[in-house]
This record gives structure tokens, C-alpha cells and sequence, in this order.
């Protein structure tokens, strides 16, 4: 059966790690004592409404300067355009819009990938918060307001990204063809820190 998979996007900061380890730490028990398996995972299996699908984190491919933040972020969504059915992108509502945001939609525009916009850090739950307005002006549809810390909004953010995956009768044996997706991306990356990442999480 196909399992979709789910990539989570956004610049360094944006809560990403927060927010994923949210989702698959509420969805299944994580072996929190075996050192960096929780912080440093980049995929897991989760699910909603009854539906596996596969989260990924592409935090593993995150700069750690800012001079290739922009490069960086490029690879990062070039990636989950090639192996995600549904993209989650993530900004943070305290910063606002920024221009690397606004250079992650532009790309993800052009992909035609189905995206879920979601803010960050609407820490205030149940007040609208009017900062969400700006980014509608991001031009890739209505933000989603969540707090991964509070774990607040994400049910409805998982209700969206559910409207995108693909029907069960089109399944395939889609698993293998993204393991080879993935060995193949790692491959090419001239990062090595990601290919060796990308390599571990996927034996
Ligand atoms: P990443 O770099 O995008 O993976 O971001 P992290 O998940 O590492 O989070 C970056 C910082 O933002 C950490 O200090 C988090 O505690 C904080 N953070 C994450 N989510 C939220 C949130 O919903 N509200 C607030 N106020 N802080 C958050
Ligand atoms: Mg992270």
C-alpha cells in the first residue's frame, strides 16, 4: 500500500525538529535513552485518521553557517519536491515573513507539489493573531497558525496534508522507489554530512 510521504521544509529555526518530533512522538514510542535517535531522527513513520505515512525532517541538510543558508534551503526543498507528496512549510509568525521565505515559495510554486503553509509559534491560543495576514502575501495558500510547543493547531495542519495523499486504490510499491530516491539524493549531495545521515536513517 503506498505510504505518502510528508517532507517538513523551512529555514533554521522555524521549529521544525519541535514540530516533527511532536507528530511522531504522540504517534508511536520513541526509545528516548538510545543517544541522538529522537533528536537527530529525519523520518519516521507515523499516521493520521487511520493512514501511515511517512514525516520527514529535512533539518539533517541545515546549514550551520549563515553564508549558504540560501543554497542550503534551495537543496533542502529541491529535495522534498523530489520525494514528498504532500510538503509542509513551515515559517515562524514571531519573525514574520522573511526573504529566504519568500525564495522557498517561489520554488515550491513552481514544483506544483500540494504545500501546507503553516506558522509557528502562534503561542496564543485561541487569540487570531493579525500577523498571520502577511503571509498570505507568500502567495501559496490560507496559513495554517500552530504552536509546536503547546501543541496547538496541528490537528487541523494534519487534516490538510490528509486531503493530499493519494488515493489507497492508486498504491504501488512505492516504498522501495523511495529508498532509491532517497540513496540517490544522498548520492549526489556534495554534502557528506547528509549523505552519511541520509544513509544511516534509511538501512
Ligand atoms: P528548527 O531549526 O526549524 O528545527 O527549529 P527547532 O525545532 O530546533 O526550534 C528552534 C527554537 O524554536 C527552539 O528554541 C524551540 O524551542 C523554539 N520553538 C519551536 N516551536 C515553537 C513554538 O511553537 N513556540 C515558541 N515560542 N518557540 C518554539
Ligand atoms: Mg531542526
Amino acid at each position: 500500500m503506498a505510504k505518502p510521504i510528508v517532507a517538513i521544509v523551512g529555514r533554521p529555526n522555524v521549529g521544525k525538529s519541535t514540530f516533527f518530533n511532536y507528530i511522531i512522538g504522540e504517534k508511536k514510542s520513541i526509545v528516548e535513552d538510545k543517544p541522538g535517535v529522537t533528536r537527530d531522527r529525519i523520518y519516521a513513520d507515523t499516521n493520521w485518521r487511520g493512514r501511515d505515512f511517512t514525516l520527514i525532517d529535512t533539518a539533517g541538510i541545515e546549514p550551520k553557517s549563515d553564508d549558504i543558508i540560501i543554497s542550503s534551503m534551495r537543496e533542502q526543498v529541491e529535495i522534498a519536491i523530489e520525494i514528498a507528496d504532500v510538503i509542509i512549510f513551515l515559517t515562524d509568525i514571531k519573525q514574520g515573513v522573511t526573504e529566504v521565505d519568500k525564495d522557498i515559495s517561489l520554488i515550491l510554486k513552481k514544483s506544483k507539489k500540494p504545500v501546507v503553509l503553516v506558522c509557528n509559534k502562534s503561542d496564543n491560543f485561541g487569540n487570531t493573531n493579525n500577523d498571520i495576514y502577511e503571509f498570505y502575501n507568500l502567495g501559496i495558500g490560507e496559513p495554517h497558525a500552530v504552536s509546536a510547543v503547546n501543541a496547538s493547531g496541528i490537528g487541523d495542519v494534519l487534516d490538510e496534508i490528509y486531503k493530499y495523499f493519494p488515493k489507497e486504490t492508486e498504491a504501488n510499491e512505492e516504498g522501495e522507489v523511495i529508498k532509491v530516491a532517497l540513496i540517490r539524493k544522498a548520492k549526489c549531495t556534495e554534502n557528506l554530512h547528509l549523505q552519511i545521515r541520509y544513509l544511516e536513517q534509511i538501512e
